[in-house]
């Protein structure tokens, strides 16, 4: 069987790369070797653990905040099981979703593992050990990533866990360990504070969300401690054992002292690894770079002019809207037109609450390229909006070239940052003034009122609320 493209991987890089390619004319093929679609993101990462996210949520408010609204319910409780089931039948529908997109779009889908021939050629070896060959002009790589662990762990995956175990657990931890304090981390520790496990961050940074903006870690940091959650940074860790149901995380403090800590689970959650196990790149000669990733060119076409990577297994943030971004331009280039992406405008986000969202550059980015920048800061406490739901913790921080007065970046700590940041990135794409943003009418009350407010202070200084 010819296609015109082959599409390696069905996650949001490649399905969503599928579709662009056969919108636009294409015969195209997927190959998923595993039997739902939808890869890391769909299947045990983004979604599950936003299920996981919410329905925690919900218990945590009716727990801590319905009280203080007048309402009295009795002592809440939780079927943690119901609750993973629910996540189950959520991920259910959106791969189910996929699939009916396949369809839709005259998509065929073949189930199993490819991996190249040559570099036209690649072969699907399916579960009963079948073997199919099809051919494609051009091939796109799309097989996205694996949690990575430290080189002395050894995951059990019963109580040294990766996220993929966590989303799935069938107990709630009494003290999970978390190694890593980045956007795992927090999420899935916020998940299991937030259902009452006692949890410990151990972080080797000096301080969580490390890539973040400064400002952003602190405030984070400080609410997250303040939902009891234990953070410790600047630890460096060194051993992890288990004894029967007990894990013993070693680590080694900033002032060189040894310290552990006792619990019965630990997620490694220190990032993740781009995939190409079993894919035969030695078979089309394409190579990878220093980091293991598939070394791709501003088009994101491999050292083989027709095979192309997206996603997590090339350079670049490790996010689901990346690699659709991604998969949507090589469709369109191979199609014979010129898009492109602005990679200094993917946001970025973390799903605590309240949630982090922020996109362009940080206070330290723009100091460490010498860019004279003012910022301004509105706190959400100030917000009516904060003040009626009670959500008052975070801030909006903006910054601003100091001299054409253009946002530079969009730093946000607050209720519904994920969905407010994108304010600043259409602003940002049109390469908008913080005046410009300052002087757009807001809805009232609204949490974006903090964006607006948070221009004008780096516009003129002079926000109107505070
Ligand atoms: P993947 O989604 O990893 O898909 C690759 C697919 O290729 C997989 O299905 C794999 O089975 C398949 N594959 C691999 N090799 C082969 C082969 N040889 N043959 C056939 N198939 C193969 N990102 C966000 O933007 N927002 C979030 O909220 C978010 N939350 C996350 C939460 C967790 C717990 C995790 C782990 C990740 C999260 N991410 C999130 C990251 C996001 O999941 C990834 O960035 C995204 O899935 C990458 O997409 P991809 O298409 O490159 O690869
Ligand atoms: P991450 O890179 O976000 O965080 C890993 C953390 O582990 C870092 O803070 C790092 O300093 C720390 N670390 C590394 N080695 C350590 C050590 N020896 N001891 C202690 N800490 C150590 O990676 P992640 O949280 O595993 O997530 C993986 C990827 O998945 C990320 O690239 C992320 O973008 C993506 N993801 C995104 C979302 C989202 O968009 N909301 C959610 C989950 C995952």
């Amino acid at each position: 069987m010819k296609y015109d493209i082959i599409v390696i991987g069905s996650g949001p890089g490649g399905y969503i790369s599928a579709i662009r390619a056969s919108q636009l004319g294409k015969k195209v093929a997927i190959i998923e070797k595993y039997a739902t679609l939808g890869g890391t993101c769909l299947n045990v990462g983004c979604i599950p653990s936003k299920a996981l996210l919410d329905s925690s949520h919900h218990y945590y408010d009716a727990v801590n905040h319905f009280e203080s609204h007048g309402i009295s319910v009795e002592k809440p409780t939780f079927d943690f099981t119901k609750m993973v089931e629910r996540k189950a039948t959520v991920v259910e529908q959106t791969t189910g979703g996929i699939k009916y997109l396949m369809d839709k779009n005259n998509i065929d889908v073949f189930e199993g593992l490819g991996s190249f021939v040559d570099a036209t050629h690649v072969k699907i070896t399916k579960n009963d050990g079948s073997e199919e060959t099809i051919e494609g002009t051009n091939i796109i790589i799309a097989t996205g990533s694996k949690p990575s662990t430290l080189p002395f762990i050894s995951l059990d995956k019963e109580r040294i866990i990766t996220s993929t175990e966590a989303l799935k657990l069938k107990e709630v931890p009494k003290h999970l360990i978390v190694i890593g304090g980045g956007v795992i981390g927090l999420e899935l520790g916020s998940v299991y504070k937030r259902l009452g496990a006692d949890v410990t961050v151990v972080e080797y940074a000096p301080k969580i969300t490390p890539t973040m903006d400064a400002d952003v870690s602190k405030e984070l940091q400080k609410v997250l401690k303040k939902q009891g959650m234990k953070i410790a940074t600047s630890h460096g860790v060194s051993a992890v054992e288990r004894n029967g149901d007990e894990v013993i995380v070693k680590a080694t403090d900033k002032k060189g002292r040894e310290v552990e800590f006792k619990g019965d689970y630990c997620l490694v959650a220190v990032g993740r690894r781009p995939y190409t196990e079993g894919l035969g790149l030695e078979n089309a000669g394409v190579q990878l770079n220093d980091r293991n990733q598939v070394e791709v060119n501003e088009h994101l076409q491999t050292n083989v002019s027709n095979i192309y990577a997206i996603g997590d297994v090339v350079k670049g943030a490790m996010l689901a809207h990346k690699a659709e971004e991604e998969g949507v331009v090589v469709a369109e280039y191979l199609a014979g037109q010129k898009p492109h992406i602005e990679y200094n405008l993917i946001p970025g986000v973390v799903y605590t609450w309240p949630e982090v969202a922020a996109v362009g550059k940080t206070e330290d980015e723009l100091k460490n390229a010498g860019v004279a920048y003012k910022a301004g800061k509105f706190s959400m406490r100030a917000l009516g909006r904060s003040r009626a739901s009670g959500d008052i913790d975070g801030f909006v921080k903006v910054l601003a070239d100091k001299t054409t007065d253009e946002v530079l970046g969009v730093h946000i700590v607050g209720a519904r940052a994920a969905d407010l940041i994108m304010e600043a990135a259409v602003a940002m794409e049109y390469r908008a003034s913080a005046e410009d943003l300052a002087r757009i009418c807001h809805g009232h009350p609204t949490y974006s009122e903090a964006v607006k407010e948070a221009a004008k202070a780096a516009w003129d200084g002079k926000p109107l609320n505070a």
